[in-house]
């Protein structure tokens, strides 16, 4: 199969007449960690949402893996099944088992077998820590348990790539930690990685590409050893003193 490619062109997003993303230009290659930073209402959200086709963009292109996300008659189904997503607020089914979360796409859309789907969702339970919770309701689980759960859910569909989307800012802070971990092993695994988040331990230590947006543009995109010890734009280096 081709390597996974993410080409974007000059990339606008408004929504009525507020202009959020204004032309955004680059690319990822496959296994890249990207983890993108930037104030709130900045647009990072928005741009993620436009990878998967939950946002309509507004101009420019933007090639996923092959299908163009500008063109109408893209399947988005079909996107969505190759590209994973991790909310904030998580998102699981609630009145279905941790088991039945994961099963649920690869049986509906893959049209998986029920044994295949379901040895599928205790390998990945396994390896994000939760063998002991196939069968629990997902409002019995902690905040880390339930995003390690929607981590293995959108594991369960193979997907080329993995967008999160702050996947920690809901979570008590000892919660992070074992969530994060799931991320790094995944990263080593050689998944390619979209990741919007405020943990800049982590961006430092795992991503190898780190790009800063504020305003609906990228103003710094760099290695992380770069962008966090030589920030160059005013805004970074102003943002940085706030965070870290
Ligand atoms: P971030 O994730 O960086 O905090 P967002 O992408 O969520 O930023 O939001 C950027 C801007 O877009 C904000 O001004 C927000 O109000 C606006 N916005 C986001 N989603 C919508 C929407 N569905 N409808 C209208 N405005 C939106
Ligand atoms: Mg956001």
């Amino acid at each position: 199969m081709a390597k996974l490619k993410i080409d974007i062109n000059d990339l606008h997003k408004s929504f009525g007449s507020n202009e959020v993303l204004k032309g955004i230009t680059t690319k990822f290659n496959e296994g890249d960690v990207v983890c993108i930073i930037g104030p709130s209402g900045s647009g990072k959200s928005t741009f993620l949402r436009t990878l998967n086709g939950l946002e309509v963009i507004t101009s420019g292109s933007v090639i996923v893996d092959g299908y163009d996300l500008s063109d109408k008659n893209t399947n988005l189904n079909q996107v969505r099944q190759e590209v994973g997503m991790v909310f904030q607020q998580f998102n699981l089914f609630p009145n279905m088992t941790v088991i039945d979360n994961i099963t649920y796409a690869p049986l509906e859309l893959k049209k998986m077998n029920k044994a295949e789907a379901k040895a599928k969702a205790l390998d990945l339970l396994e390896k994000v820590g939760l063998s002991d919770k196939a069968d629990a309701m997902p409002e019995m689980l902690s905040g880390g348990q339930k995003q390690r759960v929607a981590i293995a859910r959108a594991l369960a569909m193979d997907p080329d790539l993995m967008l999160f989307d702050e996947p920690t800012s809901a979570l008590d802070p000892e919660m992070v930690g074992d969530v994060l971990e799931v991320m790094q092993d995944l990263a080593k695994e050689g998944m390619t990685m979209l990741i919007v988040t405020h943990e800049m331990g982590f961006a430092r230590k795992v991503a190898n590409r780190v790009i800063f947006t504020d305003g609906g543009q990228i103003l710094e995109d760099s290695t992380p050893e770069e962008l966090f010890g030589n920030p160059k734009h005013p805004r970074l280096k102003d943002f940085l003193e706030k965070v870290l």
